[in-house]
């Protein structure tokens, strides 16, 4: 029997509908709305187009939301300058800074200068401390969180279960280990040096790919009535695999006929849909999951914000 597929769409509308609840409550009691600000490092098209949904989205939800651009060459002050500027600004609840950045610049000093209280992307090292030890208060990186909440939707008790993870990104392999593991799955995490990946994924009773390869994930990989939760998100140009990827989705394929391009996913969804139970799929999947949980993070930060006594 083909698998359930699952609806991000339609979950992340519900959520947002949640997060929009919030927002109003929150202007009614603090007076003023949540900020989120994107900065954006250079013109990176495929940035520029991520960066614009995320402001759009939080603005639907009623946010105040605004992006702070800097051109390509900015140098490591001027970013760290502009930073500090939104990071003691009242009126901004939280900050993301749009991946990947410009090659001179150190992601990971760039990420460490959004203040932790306002890191709602959850990349800050004091937020995946948290994570890791278990405690409350940080931020959760929103794909990661994004597909709990997909499980979560769909009923499914993580409670013992043996969840398997390919890819060990620290965005969305390890938070996501880390919050399984918390629901008390067994979980596995594969990465490009697993032996036998094909024997490892076949133990899963919830298999998340989260690599950035293309159709790594086929039939031989899942084990029937598997939960499949498809992460990545690849841009293919080359013909013979798309023949090969959208094999089963003529709609699809023929798309790709007219565009010469499409988005897969690390699963080759036509054979995982004959073996599994559920799956997600690509596009529609995961993605509109992780602006949703955005919002509620920056939601999230707007009442600490709120309730933090002021000295
Ligand atoms: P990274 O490149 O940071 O990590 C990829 C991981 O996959 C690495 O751990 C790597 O192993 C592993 N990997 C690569 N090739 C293989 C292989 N052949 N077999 C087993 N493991 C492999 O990617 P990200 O985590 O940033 O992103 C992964 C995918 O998810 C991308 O397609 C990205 O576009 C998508 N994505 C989607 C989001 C959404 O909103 N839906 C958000 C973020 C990402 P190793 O560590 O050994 O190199």
């Amino acid at each position: 029997m083909a698998a359930e597929r699952i609806d991000g769409k339609t979950i992340a509308r519900e959520y947002r509908a949640r997060v929009a609840e919030g927002v109003a409550k929150f202007k009614q009691e603090a007076g003023r709305p949540p900020g989120l600000f994107v900065v954006l490092v250079g013109d990176d098209p495929a940035s520029a187009v991520y960066v614009g949904k995320k402001e759009k989205a939080a603005a639907e939800v009623g946010m105040h939301s605004g992006i702070v651009r800097l051109p390509g060459d900015a140098s490591r002050e001027d970013v760290l300058t502009r930073l500090e500027e939104i990071g003691s600004d009242p009126a901004i609840d939280g900050i993301l800074v749009q991946l990947p950045l410009p090659s001179h610049l150190d992601t990971d000093e760039i990420q460490r200068a959004v203040p932790a209280l306002k890191d709602v992307d959850g990349f800050h090292p004091q937020n995946a401390g948290r994570l890791l030890l278990g405690q409350e208060g940080g931020f959760v990186a929103c794909t990661p969180a994004g597909v709990m909440v997909m499980l979560e939707h769909c009923g499914i008790d993580l409670r013992g279960l043996e969840a398997v993870i390919v890819g060990r990104s620290n965005i969305v392999g390890k938070p996501l280990a880390q919050l399984m593991l918390a629901k008390h799955a067994t979980v596995t995490i594969c990465h490009s040096r697993t032996r036998d990946l094909a024997g490892v994924c076949r133990r899963a009773d919830v298999l998340v790919a989260c690599t950035g390869v293309p159709g790594l994930i086929r039939g031989e990989h899942i084990k029937p009535g598997a939960v499949v939760i498809d992460v990545g998100i690849n841009p293919i140009s080359d013909p013979e695999q798309a023949r090969d990827l959208l094999a089963g989705q003529p709609r699809r394929l023929e798309r790709f006929e007219k565009r010469k391009s499409a988005l897969v996913g690390d699963v080759h969804f036509g054979e995982a849909l004959e073996k599994a139970s559920f799956i997600t799929p690509v596009p529609g999947g995961v993605g509109p999951m992780t602006v949703a949980l955005l919002l509620g993070n920056a939601l999230e930060a707007a009442w600490r914000a709120h309730r933090r006594p002021r000295n």
